[in-house]
């Protein structure tokens, strides 16, 4: 006990005494906690608070330093880059800002301790399916928070673009619905603030980057979800979006500092969302800058990535919700649109703290040879190495549309699958490519498919079984429709997420909607158990007469893929695919669970095969 005393007094005595006035209000602090033992040492904490630029911050803590500071041209904020020794203890500490003597403000900072195992968290990768769903227009599992205090959009379900009030409990009374579909992972459009006057239910114009949108939940509510994905064997992606913030986060009425975003002097530029300037080895700086520097939307200011500042408060950001949250992924808004070094050094700061994590970028463009290059590890002529391990198949959703919908020739009908294919070559990783039928943009695929059922069960059993990590889009298992050309068409509420809901898709599906479910299902389940589907390499033969034959295979797995987009029945020419075939002696229908003869396979007009070969 004596000893305890001596030693408070000791530190006691090591404190410079001041004069406490407190007379600065501090406004915010992010990241709003932080942890010991992180792989990087340094931490740099943004401060807001009137004035704040003319005190000096003071820590006493064991283990944790102030390396500098970083003043910019507004004197409300102070950037605080602290040093966290390795053998710094959680904890709870005062940073005290101090003025001629007299403390102008204290702020109490916490340093928790990791979850055990955090840095070594495993990933999603080609083993998954990942659901991805608009929370606002899922399930309402809380009524009580459609409308919150402080947030300026109220619910209104009969409004196209307004707020429907699905949210976070709502999903997670439906994992068991996402989980017997054969899904093994979940991707939600942004959950963070979105405290915009309209239309701001899609969650991509975030107003606090710390802070879980009220009317989805709480943040506790997200972790809760996060723990009962994981309870279910489910992974957690988060959809993040540094290219640009809402224009009413609160920063915008006190930037930082003046290049925080890109200003434009008061007028900004569109986006001219032509990517290619990216990586052209042509394009003019003028071009570059609109493409990249313009504003996304009206709503939506863009982010000054080339700011050191900002680019590590996103970095830190990131890698607070991974913590927090227990994340298994990161998907990543509008990829190109930041500033590419900035964004290569934040995947490789990722993977400094967890070694095994993958994030994918929306780089939206349609070119393999171009999409290629925003791939980690890809040979670009000027050197540039992204860091991004996963990319999106965008090229194939293109040819996904054209293949069920041309009449055949030469380049049209289902070689466009083939063809699309073939362009692997060009890919770093075509593992490490997410592959899709649709998502919250693009057009959902029954309509894109001229509402052909067939064919969309030929999309599917070609999204469950192809290369790559498989994503499938909330309510096309139940035959939702929608068209592009307006957004809300295709991010309507799923039937039966809202009290007193005529029709009820989770728990009561009929005829056709019962049937799309069960095709589905059977699918992404048999993806679970399949290593040749998770992992096999793909072989593949020329299309004859619209019938394609893959072929997905480990050293120990084969499944083999007929799809036959023609009206009519054809009976495969076997010996052609006995460089495959000869290995097996019996094959399975995972669909209808019929044996097959693979001396004589037929198959009916504009149905898929899938058969496990043993
Ligand atoms: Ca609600």
């Amino acid at each position: 006990m004596k000893r305890i005393i001596l030693l408070s007094i000791a530190a006691l005595s090591l404190l410079p005494i001041h004069a406490q006035t407190n007379n600065i209000a501090i406004q915010h602090v992010e990241p709003t906690n932080w942890w010991v033992g992180m792989h990087n040492p340094n931490l740099q904490l943004l401060v807001h608070a009137q004035g704040i630029a003319n005190t000096r911050p003071e820590i006493d803590y064991a283990g944790v330093s102030i390396a500098s500071t970083t003043l910019t041209d507004n004197p409300n904020y102070v950037f605080i880059n602290l040093r966290i020794a390795a053998d710094a203890k959680p904890g709870k500490f005062d940073i005290r800002f101090v003025k001629d003597g007299e403390q102008k403000a204290t702020y109490t900072y916490e340093l928790k301790a990791r979850e055990q195992g955090s840095a070594n968290r495993q990933s999603f990768n080609s083993e998954d399916a990942i659901y991805l769903l608009m929370p606002d227009r899922f399930a309402n599992g809380n009524p009580n928070n459609d409308d919150m205090p402080g947030m300026v959009e109220k619910a209104d379900r009969k409004a196209d673009y307004g707020r429907h009030g699905g949210d976070l409990q709502g999903v997670a009374e439906h994992v068991d619905y996402i989980k017997n579909l054969g899904m093994t992972a979940l991707w939600m459009t942004p959950v963070l603030e979105n405290n915009m006057p309209q239309s701001s239910y899609h969650g991509y114009a975030i107003t606090d980057y710390y802070a879980v949108d009220a009317r989805l939940g709480s943040l506790e509510e997200y972790i809760q979800l996060s723990n009962k994905l994981h309870q279910n064997g489910m992974k957690l992606i988060m959809d993040m979006v540094f290219n640009h913030c809402g224009t009413n986060h609160w920063w915008m009425n006190d930037l930082p500092c003046k290049d925080w975003i890109f200003q434009w002097n008061g007028n900004p530029m569109r986006s001219s969302y032509r990517l290619s300037t990216v990586a052209d080895s042509h394009r003019s700086q003028y071009d570059l800058r609109q493409a990249t520097e313009g504003w996304f939307d009206s709503s939506m200011a863009d982010m000054n990535l080339g700011n050191e500042l900002v680019k590590n408060y996103f970095i830190q950001n990131s890698i607070w919700w991974i913590e927090t949250v227990g994340l298994d992924g990161i998907r990543q808004d509008t990829y190109p649109y930041p500033e590419k070094n900035a964004m290569r050094e934040w995947n490789l700061r990722v993977r400094e703290e967890y070694p095994n994590f993958n994030i994918v970028g929306e780089a939206w463009i349609s070119e393999a040879s171009k999409l290629a290059y925003w791939q980690k590890d890809a040979h670009n002529n000027d050197g540039y190495n992204s860091e991004l391990p996963t990319i999106m198949d965008f090229p194939l959703l293109e040819a996904i549309y054209r293949a069920f919908n041309e009449q055949p020739s030469w380049d049209d009908g289902i070689i466009r699958l083939y063809n699309s294919l073939a362009n692997d070559y060009l890919y770093a990783d075509p593992m490490h490519i997410m592959v899709f039928g649709e998502n919250h943009d693009a057009g959902r695929l029954l309509t894109k498919l001229n509402g052909n059922v067939q064919s969309l069960k030929m999309a599917t059993a070609f999204l469950a079984t192809v290369r790559g990590i498989a994503q499938w889009y909330v309510g096309t298992e139940v035959l939702m429709e929608g068209d592009a050309v307006q957004h809300a068409f295709i991010r309507r509420d799923f039937a039966g997420g809202w009290a007193g809901d005529k029709n009820d898709n989770f728990n009561n599906r009929k005829g056709a909607q019962a049937d799309m479910y069960d095709y589905t299902a059977r699918l992404f389940n048999y993806r679970k158990t399949s290593d040749a589907l998770r992992h096999g390499d793909l072989l593949h033969f020329l299309p004859n007469n619209e019938v394609y034959v893959y072929f997905r295979y480990t050293a120990t797995d084969c499944v083999m893929v007929v799809m036959n987009n023609s009206s009519t029945d054809q009976t495969l020419d076997t010996p052609r695919y006995a460089e495959m075939l000869s290995h097996y002696t019996t094959g399975t229908d995972i669909i209808t669970n019929q044996k097959i003869d693979l001396s004589n396979i037929t198959i009916k007009g504009k149905t898929a095969m899938v058969i496990e070969l043993k």
